[in-house]
Formats: structure tokens, C-alpha cells, sequence
């Protein structure tokens, strides 16, 4: 049964129900602390009303290690489809049962008289002593302003709203964007036999295999997955850094632009204006496919460079050779020309946190924390990407800062005691204090 929310005081408030959410309740509980999760709809919204119907992970199965819950299916090296992914989660909250109440929005959050945190929700307000933010790094649709410029006639939606290509008009297809989701998108329309454009960006991109293992697999072993931002001269650089793109649809693949383009998919660099039918493009499709395939390389060459130090006896591969170049690609589009009927923005998310009242926030509006906890002493948040390490705002690394921020929270309760029965210190001063 839900618990209670209005008028009640809970020691910990858990905002979201996603993976995050949920990895925070498992080590609270674990710790004997009372809490509760509020979720604006049910577990698992993201993935079953924000993504594609052919979409699968692109990480393997056995990254999925939520804390108590590692993947226990029979395909560890393979990649969950969308369905999966979702049964995954509600399995996990059958084995965990936590105080969830789903379908309540948490509307407002403001620090009370006291230091007590206050949360409005849409089914009444409640107290926490502390609170956890886990509502997930990717909030609102983010497309460009140049959108509006698009002929009236033309569809045109997020790719958080993409199922499939026949939900589309018939006629070909722009994908403006080439991070996951945009590369994605564009092969799962270009194997529907759609007419794909793309406009293709400055995203990196990696290969699933080279010598006989998933790259994944390499890069931890080779402690890339460990390594925590504070490692980093940049870190706000990289929390900022588009992800690679690579596939795990049918067992893992490459996701090769330029083979799309030799199958006849039209590629174009940047989308930069639109003036009415008319659409311009950088001339950068080039140097995208160029760094793109760097990276991919850069990566073998440390994969290569493990495997020679650790004396690893791993087959030789032959490196990756460009099967197409782009010819004077195109620097203008007419849509009409080309049949264009409807354009897929795949150009991400921004966050949204204006229903917390509480100044932690940068000037990009990126919340200011070291590994989750905020300056505003029991406020933290969980899921960030880069929070702590790569997998921080993925399946792989959500439970251990989780395990991190239970720990800090559990600290912070103890001192609170300990100190205010001494010295009769506020709670907030105690749980400010920094943790061994
Ligand atoms: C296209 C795409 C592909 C991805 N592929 C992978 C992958 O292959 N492997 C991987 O490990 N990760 C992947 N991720 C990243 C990550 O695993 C997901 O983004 C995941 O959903 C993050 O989990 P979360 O719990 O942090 O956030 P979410 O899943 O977004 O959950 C947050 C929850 O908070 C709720 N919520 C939001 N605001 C409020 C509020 N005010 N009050 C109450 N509830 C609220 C939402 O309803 C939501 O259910 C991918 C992400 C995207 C977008």
C-alpha cells in the first residue's frame, strides 16, 4: 500500500521513481531509514512513453546492476530492448517493495522555517529532513528555435516522440542530430526503407567490438567506468560531452554513417537556418565523419595499448577503413524538392528544475554538488550524468553513488543526533560536515 503524503514528515523525500530513485530507496532502506519515493506517473515512464518501439540499450546487460538487483537474465552480453527494460524495473520493484506513491508530481521545494524541507506535490504538501533528487537527467525537449521556421505542412517532433516509421506521413525523412538517439533513429527509418536525410553533428562515436570483445567490456577492464570526474582538469567539460553512438540492435553493431550513405541515405553536416522550404547546413559534414571515426580509433589504440601491457592474448583485428567520403556534400535542401515530409529533432534535452526553490544552481542551471550533495545541507541529487563517473546516470553506476549519498545521509542524521544532545548545534550545521 502507498504511504500517506500529505501532512506527513519523512526523514529522507525521494523525488522520481526511475532507476536512481529507486537505487537510493534500496540503500536507505538497507540503512533502516525511514523515506519515501514520490513519482510523477508510474515506474519505468521514461522508457516506456519516451523512447522509440525498436529501442534497446546500448549498454550490455550485465552494466545493469542496480543495487541488490544484478541482471540475472541469460543473455549478459546482450542488450535489453525497451519492453525488457521496463519489466526490469518492475521486477525490481517487486523485489525491493519500496514506500512508493506514483502518479504525484512533486510541484515545489522550499526550505522551511527550522531547516525542515517542505515539498508541495499534487496530492498535498509533506515535510523531509532531507531530500533526494532522482528525476532523471533528461527533462524537457530541446529544439532549436529554427524549428518554428519550418513550413506549416511539414511534421515535425522531438525524438523523445518517435515510435516508428510508419506513425509518419509518407515521404522522406530529416533527422537533424547524430548523438545516440538521432543515429538511431535515422537506421531505425532507414531499414523501414524510408528516404533518411541527416544532418550530422560533432558526436563521437565508438565500435561494439574490436578483438574479440565488446569495447564496453575493454574499457572496464581497463578501469575507464571507475574513474571518477575529480580525475578529470575538466570535469564540467565532460559532464557536458555528447555520448558515443554505436547500436546494440540486433546483438550489437557499429552504427556507420558512411555506410548509410553508400546504401543512400543523405548525409549533410549541421543543420544551421531554415528560410521557408529551404534548408542551409554547415560545411562540416566531413570533419564530423572525420573526428567521429578519431575518437572510434583513439579507442582501439588504448584497447591496444591494454592488451599489449597486460599481456593479453586477444585476436588481431585490422583497423576501420572509410567506405564512403562525402563528394561537395550538399549545403542547401529544398523540402518540397525532396519529398521531405517530416523532420525528427534529435537534438537532446534540457533540465528543468524550477520547482526547486533553493539557489544550488549554476548559471547553465546545472545543480552545484560533489558527488550529489549540494551546498544546501540535505539536499542531493542523484542520477546526474558524470555525478560521479560515466556510469552515474546510467544502470552501471546509479547504485554506487546511491550506495555514496545513503552513506552521507546516514552520517549526516548520526552527527545531527550526536551533536545537537552535546552542544544543541542545528541540524544543518551537522550535516554540512564533511565526511571522511
Ligand atoms: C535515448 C536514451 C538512451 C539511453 N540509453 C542508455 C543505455 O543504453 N544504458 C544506460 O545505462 N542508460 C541509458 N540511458 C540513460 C539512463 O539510463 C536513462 O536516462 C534513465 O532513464 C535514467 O534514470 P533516472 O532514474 O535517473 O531518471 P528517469 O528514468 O528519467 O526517472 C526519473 C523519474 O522522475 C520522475 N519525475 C520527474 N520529475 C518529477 C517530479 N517533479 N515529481 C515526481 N516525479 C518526478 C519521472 O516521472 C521519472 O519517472 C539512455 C537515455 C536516453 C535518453
Amino acid at each position: 500500500m502507498s504511504p500517506r503524503l500529505a501532512g506527513s514528515h519523512h526523514a529522507v523525500a525521494i523525488v522520481g521513481g526511475g532507476q536512481a530513485g529507486l537505487s537510493m530507496s534500496y540503500h536507505l532502506r538497507e540503512r533502516g531509514i525511514d523515506h519515501v519515493v514520490v513519482e510523477a506517473h508510474r515506474v519505468g515512464h521514461e522508457w516506456r512513453e519516451r523512447r522509440w518501439d525498436s529501442f534497446c540499450l546500448v549498454t550490455p546487460n550485465w552494466q545493469c546492476r542496480l543495487p541488490g538487483f544484478p541482471y540475472a537474465g541469460d543473455d549478459p552480453d546482450g542488450f535489453m530492448v525497451r519492453e525488457e527494460i521496463v519489466r526490469h524495473l518492475e521486477e525490481y520493484v517487486a523485489f525491493l517493495r519500496p514506500p512508493l506513491v506514483a502518479g504525484v508530481r512533486v510541484t515545489g521545494l522550499r526550505k522551511g522555517a527550522g531547516g525542515t524541507f517542505e515539498l508541495a506535490t499534487s496530492a498535498g504538501d509533506f515535510t523531509a529532513d532531507q531530500v533526494v533528487v532522482a528525476t532523471g537527467p533528461y527533462h524537457a525537449p530541446a529544439v532549436p528555435r529554427m524549428a518554428e521556421r519550418l513550413p506549416v505542412g511539414v511534421e515535425q517532433l522531438h525524438s523523445s516522440r518517435y515510435r516508428n516509421a510508419d506513425r509518419l506521413p509518407a515521404g522522406g525523412v530529416l533527422v537533424v542530430g547524430t548523438g545516440q538517439s538521432g543515429c538511431q533513429i535515422a537506421e531505425d527509418l532507414h531499414l523501414a526503407g524510408r528516404r533518411v536525410h541527416l544532418a550530422v553533428g560533432g558526436a563521437p562515436r565508438v565500435a561494439r567490438f574490436y578483438r574479440g570483445r565488446d569495447c564496453v567490456a575493454w574499457l572496464d577492464a581497463m578501469g575507464h567506468y571507475a574513474r571518477g570526474i575529480d580525475a578529470f582538469d575538466d570535469a564540467s567539460a565532460v559532464r557536458m560531452r555528447v555520448n558515443h553512438y554505436v547500436t546494440g540492435r540486433d546483438g550489437g553493431r557499429d552504427i556507420d554513417l558512411r555506410a548509410f550513405a553508400r546504401e543512400g541515405m543523405r548525409l549533410y553536416g549541421r543543420l544551421t537556418g531554415i528560410e521557408g522550404g529551404g534548408l542551409e547546413f554547415a560545411d562540416d559534414l566531413e570533419a564530423n565523419l572525420d573526428r567521429a571515426d578519431a575518437v572510434a580509433d583513439g579507442i582501439k589504440d588504448a584497447i591496444d595499448a591494454y592488451i599489449a601491457r597486460e599481456g593479453i592474448d586477444a585476436p588481431r583485428e585490422a583497423r576501420y577503413v572509410p567506405v564512403w567520403r562525402p563528394d561537395a556534400p550538399p549545403r542547401a535542401l529544398d523540402l518540397a524538392d525532396e519529398g521531405i515530409t517530416s523532420v525528427i529533432w534529435c537534438t537532446g534535452f534540457t533540465r528543468d528544475h524550477r520547482w526547486i526553490g533553493i539557489p544550488v544552481f549554476d548559471g547553465r542551471g546545472y545543480p552545484m554538488h560533489r558527488r550529489g550533495v549540494t551546498s544546501c545541507p540535505g539536499l542531493s541529487f542523484l542520477g546526474l550524468p558524470w555525478q560521479y563517473a560515466w556510469g552515474s546516470g546510467r544502470f552501471e553506476g546509479v547504485g554506487r553513488d546511491a550506495a555514496f549519498l545513503a552513506r552521507h545521509i546516514d552520517a549526516s542524521r548520526r552527527l545531527a543526533d550526536v551533536c545537537g544532545a552535546l552542544t544543541g548545534a542545528p541540524t544543518e550545521l551537522t550535516a554540512a560536515l564533511p565526511l571522511g
